[in-house]
């Protein structure tokens, strides 16, 4: 009913909610007739739910992603001018959160393979482009600020190799807030702990984000704060309703960034299909990379180390003619898309950073190379055939080399299969 016979959408947001039109209906319903539609049960409820999916003690909703990771690194204690470390290979969200909770973003690059937050590229920022004051304080030398908090981003729903970054966290003294906002579910091998661990339960809070085409998505705005630190809790359930402790008694300002009682509600409705979309869309990964490997690997598929279960927000591959294989595939009906174009050290809006081309090589090679391809639970294996199909076409047309990093991506198509 919502795609179309020939084309091949990027997303299909119409078809789970249809499906889930009568459950979703009554929650309509039930606070149009209890007037409940700021706090109140329905919110708690969810918290709790999704506290429990993430393995975390504790859930904070709030009224976005954005907000989410604001408030985290704000509760978590960085301070106005304190310096948080990310990547520039991620949404603009993520340091717009750090700007407005006052700290000033600085980056180090990704890995050429998962896209994610390197590790060794963190650890050489920590020790060479860091000094220790008298007070015995990390200050970057670029800024000559404080340096308290690291920002991971487990992007496109792939985790980032915590143990190591939190093994630096330690060593340094930082608080980690991960940026789960492509995440949820997303799970992660540690080795230090040796178990699975999920996205959400291993920094000191992590952000989600439940805009609409996120893997759990409201039907409209909406975020969530999860922490296993029960004053971390409590401090954003402060900040989320305008600094108070209790009603018209403000401990500080505040913002009002609650969610509404009706997300909320939505949102635990569509939460109890949340791991079987997951698992779906896995399959769906797994599909694209069996169709790949059996057309001679026309592109970079994703990779996936064996310490890490992603939940594929999104499937990105690599080629070498970006824009022409977009156009290609649109004139076939398929629908294609850029996460993200252009690295955020490269964006007019951190011209202010004084960041440089060149200053983040992988990051910036990554964008120029990197397409999106229709990924989402519903996805049908007559779609992606045809995906597969045109993306093979369009390689031999031009008869385009593989990118580099191919050599590698053999190994990781081995370890998948
Ligand atoms: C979506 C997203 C955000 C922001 O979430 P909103 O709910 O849109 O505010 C932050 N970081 C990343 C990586 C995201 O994908």
């Amino acid at each position: 009913m919502s795609v179309s016979n020939t084309g091949i959408p990027f997303l299909d947001l119409i078809t789970p909610h249809v499906e889930l039109e009568q459950e979703l209906t009554k929650v309509f319903q039930q606070a149009l007739r209890t007037a409940g539609f700021i706090g109140g049960p329905m919110v708690e409820n969810f918290e709790k739910a999704f506290a429990t999916f993430c393995d975390a003690k504790h859930s904070v909703a709030v009224n976005s992603g954005t907000d989410a990771l604001r408030f985290a690194l704000m509760a978590a204690g960085v301070k106005n001018g304190d310096v948080a470390v990310t990547v520039p290979h991620t949404f603009i969200a993520t340091t717009e959160a750090i700007s407005q909770a006052g700290a000033l973003p600085e980056f180090v690059d990704v890995d050429e393979r998962t896209y994610n937050m390197d590790p060794e590229k963190l650890r050489e920022y920590l020790e060479q482009k860091c000094t220790k004051d008298a007070s015995g304080r990390l200050i970057s030398r670029r800024s000559g600020r404080p340096v308290t908090a690291i920002v991971p981003v487990h992007l496109y729903g792939q985790m980032v190799d915590m143990d190591a970054i939190l093994a630096l966290a330690e060593r340094f003294n930082l608080i980690v807030i991960e940026d789960a906002c492509q995440a949820h579910g997303a799970q992660y091998f540690s080795r230090k702990h040796n178990r699975w661990m999920t996205a959400g339960s291993m920094g000191k809070a992590a952000a989600f984000s439940f805009y609409p085409g996120k893997n759990l998505g409201a039907c409209g705005e909406a975020g969530a704060v999860t922490t296993n630190d029960e004053a971390i809790a409590a401090q954003i359930r402060m900040i989320r309703d305008h600094g108070q402790a209790k009603k018209y008694y403000h401990n500080i300002e505040g913002y009002n960034g609650r969610l509404d009682a009706i997300q909320a509600g939505l949102l635990h409705v569509k939460l109890q299909h949340l791991a079987k979309w997951n698992e779906q869309r896995r399959e769906r990964a797994m599909e694209y990379q069996r169709l790949f490997e059996s057309s001679g690997n026309p592109v970079n598929a994703p990779y996936e180390p064996s310490w890490s279960r992603a939940v594929f927000h999104l499937y990105v591959v690599r080629t070498n003619d970006r824009e022409g294989m977009m156009d290609f595939l649109k004139n076939e009906g398929i629908a294609t898309g850029i996460h993200y174009p252009i690295p955020l050290h490269m964006q007019k809006a951190y011209d202010n950073l004084s960041y440089a081309p060149g200053d983040f090589p992988v990051s910036e090679r990554v964008a120029a190379e990197i397409v999106s391809l229709p990924m989402f639970p519903q996805l049908t294996a007559d779609q992606q055939a045809k995906v597969a199909k045109e993306v093979k076409r369009f390689v031999q047309s031009r008869s385009s080399k593989p990118v580099a990093g191919e050599a590698k991506d053999l190994a990781v198509a081995e370890r998948m299969a």
